[in-house]
């Protein structure tokens, strides 16, 4: 991965913990290397590396943002929640993603099952190993089918045998967008909804959304097209939404950008911040009032 320079803030990140390929403190070690200095660890349906993260972050100098982005199942296409400032060690939240990651798990065995009935056998266990204890998910199985020799690169396993519309796709059971939204509130967390380019009838959901207590929009993402962006920060004047931007780094394929790889304004996390509420958490961590009068 290239050494250069990259912006100082990235909001999207991913490790092992959940589909991404690198371990959170290496993770952290690159972000650091390319000079970003506010990281959100938001592993898919766990904070299981953040405490790796944040340690390394202290060594450092880059302040890590605990977070997990929940993936939802709803007719408005693939819409998924960032909840930030969750914590690690509320216990309640943990069940509920626990539920959420055992969802993962047997979807995945459904997905393996399909695959060896329409003559792509690869085994469960090959998919485990890939998956390092890590959120099962997808990426784990297009890499186990690119090793087995059934598709030619990584990223063509989502267009021709597990993307949604493939025919190995198995829809996942879990959290509506709008359940989504209120977990994390629920839990003194401030939600952003991630690459708003991938909802469907994103101007119908989208106040919805509000109303539930969704914060964020990410408007800064790489595989937007430039007047997306545009339409996107529109929309979050409208609603009053924090716009939020990252890299949805993996390490694996093309999917992503690099670490850093997205501008964003630099007070975007005192805005998000600023949107916590005391309510509702079961959190311990106490409650950290917004930084005043800093720009
Ligand atoms: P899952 O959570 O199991 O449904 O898998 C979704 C994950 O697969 C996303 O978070 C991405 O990491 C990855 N992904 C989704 N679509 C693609 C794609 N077209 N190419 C590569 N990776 C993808
Ligand atoms: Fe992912
Ligand atoms: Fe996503
Ligand atoms: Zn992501």
């Amino acid at each position: 991965m290239s050494e250069a320079l990259a912006y100082p803030i990235d909001l999207h990140t991913h490790s092992l913990r959940s589909d991404g390929a690198l371990a959170p403190a290496e993770l952290v070690r690159r972000a650091a290397a390319r000079g970003v200095r506010i990281q959100a660890l938001s592993d898919h349906d766990t904070l299981l590396g953040v405490a790796e993260a944040i340690a390394e972050g202290e060594r450092l100098g880059v302040r890590i943002v605990p977070a997990t982005e929940l993936n939802t199942e709803s007719e408005w296409g693939d819409v998924h929640i960032l909840g930030y400032f969750l914590d690690p060690a509320d216990t309640a939240l943990e069940e509920r993603l626990k539920w959420l990651r055992d969802n993962r798990g047997r979807r995945i065995e459904l997905m393996v099952e399909r695959l060896a009935t329409i003559g792509f056998p690869v085994s469960l266990e090959r998919v485990l190993e890939i998956a390092q204890g890590g959120a099962l998910g997808r990426p784990h199985l297009a890499q186990a089918l690119f090793e087995a020799g059934f598709v030619p690169t990584y990223d063509d396993a989502f267009r021709t045998l597990i993307g949604k519309d493939s025919p190995a796709y198995v829809a996942r059971v879990g959290l509506t967008p709008h359940e989504a939204v209120r977990l994390v509130r629920d839990h003194g967390g401030v939600p952003s909804l991630a690459h708003p380019g991938t909802a469907v009838e994103l101007e119908a959901v989208l106040p919805q959304l509000v109303d539930a207590g969704l914060a964020g929009i990410e408007c800064y993402y790489a595989s937007h097209p430039a007047d997306a962006a545009v339409r996107y920060l529109g929309l979050a004047l409208r609603y009053g939404l924090v716009a939020t931007g990252g890299s949805d780094f993996h390490g694996r394929g093309e999917h992503g950008a690099p670490l850093g790889g997205l501008w964003m304004p630099h007070d975007t996390v005192d805005l998000l911040e600023a949107r916590r509420t005391r309510t509702g958490t079961t959190s311990s961590t106490p409650y950290f009032e917004p930084v005043k009068g800093r720009s």
